[in-house]
């Protein structure tokens, strides 16, 4: 639904956010921050600033519904306020947008206290924004699976299952970290081919994953799925997620039941959840399937799904490895993509994974599975990239990679836009590769 929350001509007092590459007016999204040596509470990026919603409750700026919202997204984690669901989004929102607008009623009285309400982002720790109950990893990108399933099985790259279910597995929430922070380089069996037995050791193959992070609302009571029609309520908003994937220990250890380590080592996201309200305007139509695909089961299949469930927001990789730094140059830009390269949709993900009856809580994630397209410069991990790290990749500064080195920093950028609309970010996530333990 677009509202005068959306209105590209709205501008707000807080003057970075004006033109902002990914935090104007138009967007507001929800995160968890310490300010200077504060406690973690709930805000809103605006610009360059943090809007504090517990100075904001303070000062008596909010009533009725909106003060419900403010209330369950002022602690230390939003989960209240997205067990809370739409409703309470969209009502904390528009008076938040009504506070920070330029031409709002008080907008004269709440400049003058700006420096209650508002914090330096640079002086701020972000937080992981809700508590993670339970993580699911997908594998909705078909040409990261396709790509990656012609290095195992060249025969039959994509299983038989790929276009009737939404393939995902059920990952580790207690490594979930927030964007900023470093990945240690993980100890695990390795068997490479030629090698009659594993062994023990640093990864030599760690890579990254290019997905879309979802967090979900409301969720629904054990043995009660979420029918697809509703299943755009349960999601409270969208981030970007990087599913760092240990491939040497991955390829040894999936057999049967799926990765393990290899992904529970660590998985990063971005700071702030860009909501389902702000996201409104960058909703378009599910690309139709080639020819010959099977249409989705009738429990995955809904009208208004195929005709606004997909998002338009593209994505970039970059590397800025230890030389780079050095020199102070530019980070290198390994790919581009775009969410609209995901065969199912976030409700087709929502509706599949409640369908035998499994709850969904407040709080839990999903990742959408690697986002990459087909030609050069798509990929969303390097391991497609670089074809299992046989065609190693050629950096602005003439080094190369097959996967990651220690050191290496790793950063993703997401953005919506629409002609008309005001262009909205997802700031960075980032993370940089330490070394691994020494072996005991
Ligand atoms: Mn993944």
């Amino acid at each position: 639904m677009i509202d005068e929350t959306h209105d590209p001509a709205r501008a707000s007092w807080v003057v970075s956010a004006n033109g902002h590459e990914a935090f104007p007016i138009q967007n507001l999204p929800l995160g968890v921050f310490s300010p200077d040596g504060g406690t973690a509470r709930g805000g809103i990026a605006i610009g360059e600033k943090i809007f504090d919603i517990s100075a904001a409750l303070e000062i008596g700026l909010f009533s009725g519904a909106a003060l419900d919202a403010a209330q369950a997204a002022s602690g230390r984690t939003l989960n209240p306020l997205l067990e809370a669901g739409p409703a309470a989004r969209q009502a904390l929102r528009r008076r938040i947008g009504e506070l920070l607008d330029a031409k709002g009623a008080d907008a004269a009285k709440l400049q003058a206290i700006a420096n209650r309400l508002l914090h330096d982002t640079v002086r701020c720790a972000m937080h992981l924004p809700a508590r993670v109950g339970d993580f699911t990893d997908f594998f909705a990108g078909i040409h990261h699976a396709y790509t990656a399933g012609t290095i195992s099985r060249p025969e039959n790259p994509l299983m038989p299952n790929y276009k009737y279910v939404p393939v995902a597995y059920h990952s580790r929430a207690s490594s979930v970290g927030v964007s900023g922070g470093t990945v240690r380089r993980p100890n695990g069996q390795r068997k490479p081919p030629g090698q009659a037995d594993p062994d023990f050791g640093p990864c030599r193959n760690l890579d990254y994953e290019l997905e879309l992070g979802v967090w979900i609302g409301p969720g629904n009571a054990l043995g009660s799925p979420i029918p697809i029609a509703e299943a755009s309520d349960h999601v409270a908003g969208l981030c970007l997620l990087n599913d760092w994937s240990a491939r040497d220990i991955q390829s040894w250890e999936s057999q049967p039941l799926g990765p393990f380590l290899a992904k529970s080592l660590s998985t990063f996201v971005s700071p702030w959840i860009v909501t389902t309200e702000a996201l409104a305007p960058f909703r378009i139509a599910q690309p139709p399937r080639p020819a010959g695909d099977p249409a989705p089961l009738p429990h995955l299949n809904n009208p208004a799904d195929q005709a606004h469930g997909c998002f338009n927001i593209d994505f970039e990789v970059l590397l800025l490895t230890p030389r780079l730094r050095a020199a102070g140059a530019a980070p290198h830009v390994l790919s581009r993509a775009n969410a609209s390269m995901l065969y199912w949709t976030v409700a087709q993900m929502v509706a599949h994974h409640t369908s035998n009856g499994c709850n969904l809580q407040p709080g839990d994630l999903f990742g959408s599975g690697t986002v990459s397209g087909l030609g050069q410069g798509t990929a969303g991990c390097l391991l497609e990239m670089t074809r299992g790290g046989q065609n190693p990749t050629t950096l602005t500064n003439g080094e190369t990679r097959a996967y990651l080195h220690d050191g290496d920093e790793v950063i993703f950028r997401g953005r919506g836009h629409r002609a008309g609309y005001a262009s909205i970010g997802f700031g960075e996530c980032r993370g940089t590769v330490t070394e691994a333990l020494p072996l005991a």
